[in-house]
């Protein structure tokens, strides 16, 4: 049977972009066609300047929004990163086979670590081994797919690289996974600087929808995004990326394709209000299911105690195998 395995970083709250990119297609998709893992990387929300007590509210937001949005436990493993030792043993093996300049190549550090220092901090070397330990995150499952979002899709391909370099050198341990982005909203942009990532940790809270947003917030929100100029509303990501965006949200909420929807809406503002009111009907039923989860956390507990459970069960033969292989 195919192996799954994706995460979601506790660095900030949920957003639309997490939920289309990647959590719908676990929940709608993947957890019903395979062998599928879904986890909260609490780990990897150590890379930046955090708030211990923060991050352990947010991953368990982000453990009860998972659930929220229709994982399964009684058909897929849904557990947090940093309760399964297996991660962190196996990401050190990892940071021997794979060399810093492959790691400095990564957008994302390039990216963040501008960020980092913009406000004055430093970097943390963690930032810059970050990929290595995704790659961890998947071998361990021996996942052959990696629903992603695309700006995941890079670390996805180091992945690759580095288990092949892995069972070349130390004989075969690694499944080399693959990444499936989502065909639509797999990159949904910030709602005023359409050029960027709509991103939980980004600063500009006005351009991004969260999970959790009131309905009239949420719809606010999109009112005002950023639109182009001219007035025909035609998806064309390069002259007009806030109508696209707006469009590849519509249509993702709606379950069809932009393009499609090309000339359908007169004018930029009817266009803004039917993305403002499909993005409330969608976040309704997960906003009702959170908030019956949250006043069960036992329940939720639970869940993440039997997933850990499992997942370590999964990938301790895998990393203990990749020990031996190495010289250990
Ligand atoms: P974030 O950038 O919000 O911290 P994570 O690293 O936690 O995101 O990613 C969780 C999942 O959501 C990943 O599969 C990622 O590719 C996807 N994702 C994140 N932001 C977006 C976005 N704006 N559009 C589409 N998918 C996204």
């Amino acid at each position: 049977m195919t192996r799954i395995f994706s995460g979601v970083k506790p660095t900030g709250h949920l957003t639309l972009g997490n939920y289309l990119g990647a959590v719908r297609q676990w929940a709608e998709v993947d957890q019903h066609r395979a062998d599928a893992l879904f986890c909260v990387v609490d780990l990897h929300a150590l890379t930046v300047d955090h708030d211990p007590g923060r991050v352990r509210r947010l991953s368990q937001q982000a453990s009860t929004l998972l659930l929220a949005s229709g994982l399964d436990p009684e058909l897929c493993t849904v557990f947090v990163q940093s309760h399964v030792d297996e991660h962190a043993r196996l990401s050190y093996l990892l940071e021997c086979v794979a060399t810093d300049g492959e790691m400095r190549r990564m957008i994302q550090y390039k990216e963040k670590s501008v960020r980092e220092r913009e406000r004055g901090g430093s970097v943390r070397l963690s930032l810059l081994t970050y990929p290595v330990l995704m790659a961890a995150d998947i071998l361990a499952y021996g996942a052959d797919e990696v629903p992603v979002g695309e700006d995941q899709t890079q670390h996805v391909e180091l992945t690759r690289d580095l288990a092949v370099r892995f069972n070349h050198r130390y004989g075969h341990t690694f499944v080399v996974p693959r990444a499936t982005p989502p065909a639509v909203a797999a990159r949904v942009m910030d709602l005023q600087d359409p050029t960027s990532k709509m991103g939980k940790s980004h600063d500009n809270g006005a351009g991004i929808v969260y999970l959790l947003d009131e309905p009239d917030v949420a719809r606010k929100k999109i009112l005002r995004a950023v639109t182009d100029s001219g007035n025909d509303v035609e998806y064309d990501p390069e002259a007009k990326p806030g109508v696209s965006n707006l469009l590849e949200i519509l249509a993702a909420c709606e379950g069809g394709n932009p393009q499609a929807l090309s000339g359908v809406y007169e004018s930029y503002g009817a266009l803004k209000k039917a993305a403002a009111e499909a993005v409330v009907e969608l976040l309704k039923p997960l906003q009702k299911r959170h908030k019956e989860l949250v006043g069960d956390s036992a329940y939720v507990e639970g869940v993440l105690r039997r997933g850990a459970e499992r997942a370590r069960e999964m990938a301790k033969p895998t990393v203990d195998t990749a020990y031996r292989a190495i010289g250990l």
